[in-house]
């Protein structure tokens, strides 16, 4: 166990607390769960915090002045008020919010103009969730939960709802942003959580957003058989993962990321012939 890291006190999960790395120490989450199904030696690396990856920090907080504006309204005003670079400081648009952020306000109304999202989207927001699943801690937290109906809801912002991404089974771009995103896994863990925290089984669904100019829409469910499987990757993966974590198991690296060519030493020569998989 990396001693460092390691709290033996379990942390309870609040909203102030809940992103903090300490309890990414001790509850497994699907955000986590999909960086080492990824690559192992970055996940570690980043969860021990001695890598930082490169991500784009505007698509984060674009991603979070829409999700704060569908909490409530005092979350949106806090997170409007904690984030001054959304509007413009220089030139001919001074003063105003800049391109991407206008692009979220654009997404923003075109969910808060629907009756069927307005009727949809009810429930309990940034709902916290627990449990264990084969044993191990998980964590999750829910955007929209409503409990007396039976459903819960993510929202998700995709480049173009219906953009085909590569599959390598069938070498086609066949591959909705759902499945390249794994958004199934992280559906099919926060359906347990629910279950095993509230005794109800939930229907997971996600209202998709396009980050279009003129923002698409679309509430999507997930088959069963998609749900089913990806508990099972998860009940699969995630005893090596944590020995990974505990230090017992060495990380795999992928050889592919930026971590893994950041640390690259050259120890062999391959055949051109062998360079594309
Ligand atoms: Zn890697």
């Amino acid at each position: 166990m990396d001693k460092q890291n390691y709290s033996r006190t379990l942390m309870t999960l609040t909203p102030s607390n809940y992103y903090d790395i300490k309890t990414d120490w001790q509850y497994m989450s699907p955000t986590w769960f999909k960086k080492f199904l990824a690559c192992e030696a970055e996940a570690i690396a980043e969860l021990k915090q001695s890598w930082k990856p490169e991500n784009d920090p505007t698509a984060l907080v674009v991603g979070n002045w829409l999700h704060s504006f569908f909490e409530s309204e005092a979350a949106h005003e806090r997170f409007v008020s904690e984030h001054p670079e959304a509007i413009s400081s220089r030139g001919t648009t001074k003063g105003r919010l800049k391109k991407a952020f206008k692009v979220a306000e654009n997404m923003i109304d075109t969910l808060d103009n629907d009756d069927m999202f307005k009727k949809f989207y009810q429930g309990d927001k940034e709902v916290i969730v627990t449990g264990k699943i084969g044993g191990y801690l998980w964590k999750g937290k829910i955007d929209c939960l409503n409990l007396e109906r039976g459903y819960f809801a993510d929202l998700k912002t995709t480049a173009d709802i219906y953009k085909g991404y590569y599959n390598a089974e069938t070498h086609k771009y066949d591959k909705s942003f759902v499945y390249e995103y794994n958004y199934q896994l992280q559906m099919a863990v926060y359906q347990e959580l629910i279950k095993q925290q509230f005794g109800i089984n939930c229907k997971p669904y996600i209202v998709a957003v396009s980050k279009q100019a003129e923002p698409d829409k679309q509430v999507i469910d997930l088959p069963e058989y998609r749900l089913t499987n990806a508990m099972n990757q998860v009940l699969e993966a995630q005893e090596h993962i944590q020995r990974v974590i505990t230090g017992e198991d060495k990380p795999t690296r992928c050889e592919h990321c930026d971590y893994c060519r950041s640390t690259k030493c050259l120890d062999n020569v391959i055949s051109a012939d062998d360079l594309i998989a």
